[in-house]
């Protein structure tokens, strides 16, 4: 699957916000957006006029795919998944994304952002329900048991992750067990669980056009 190498910090630029995609180096002033909070290219200084409603919903969806490193096939897959479930699709479909087993790695703190903790998932260091699991898209489900495996509870990264975890929080809808490398999803999440300022509605009228 195509994948974004470039610069990163770019894109936080481009969404206007802190997107977090560079691990601990978000948190310290060498952040790129908060040295340079416009946007990028040689016309990013320059007055810009009121925003049409499809560049605002366009600007949506790139976040939110931005966020969890997803390319653009995939994603509209999980925004029909959405529309056929029961509820509010919008709600749905951060519910999907956030249900993936990488996303669900970063947000234990196994990993320091979502491309590392893709990258974690793909060779093979996570168990869930006793099983090594190595693919990123992965939808875990209430009570699911996650674990780092036994060859893997040395790895640097994890570790070096896991002792930043504090300043990040669990999500009220994980557990973690630090000491034992691992955890468990108490139930699935909800919208409000997902803090980043998001307006999905606006993905769905984008794609519901
Ligand atoms: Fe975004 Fe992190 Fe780069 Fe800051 S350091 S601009 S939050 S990727």
């Amino acid at each position: 699957m195509a994948r974004y190498i470039g610069p990163v910090c770019r894109l936080c630029r481009r969404e206007d916000m802190k997107l977090f995609l560079k691990g601990d180096r978000c948190y310290t002033d060498k952040c790129g957006y908060e040295r340079r909070a416009y946007p990028p290219g040689q016309h990013g200084q320059a007055r810009r006029r009121k925003p049409s409603d499809y560049r605002e919903q366009l600007r949506e969806k790139q976040k939110v795919k931005r966020i969890y490193g997803i390319a653009e096939r995939q994603f509209r897959g999980y925004y029909y998944k959405a529309s056929r479930m029961r509820g509010v699709t919008g709600e749905n479909l951060i519910q999907l994304l956030e249900r993936r087993l990488d996303n669900v790695i970063y947000r234990l703190g196994f990993a320091s952002d979502h491309a590392e903790a893709r990258q974690l998932v793909r060779h093979g260091h996570f168990k869930v329900n006793g099983r090594r699991v190595n693919i990123p898209s992965y939808l875990v489900r209430m009570n699911d048991q996650l674990e780092v495996t036994e060859a893997s509870k040395k790895v640097v990264r994890i570790n070096d992750s896991l002792g930043a975890v504090e300043r990040r929080g669990v999500p009220q809808w994980l557990e973690l067990d630090k000491d034992a490398f691992r955890g468990r999803v108490k139930a699935l999440p909800a919208r409000e669980d997902v803090t980043l300022p998001i307006r999905e509605q606006l993905i769905v009228e984008l794609y519901s056009k």
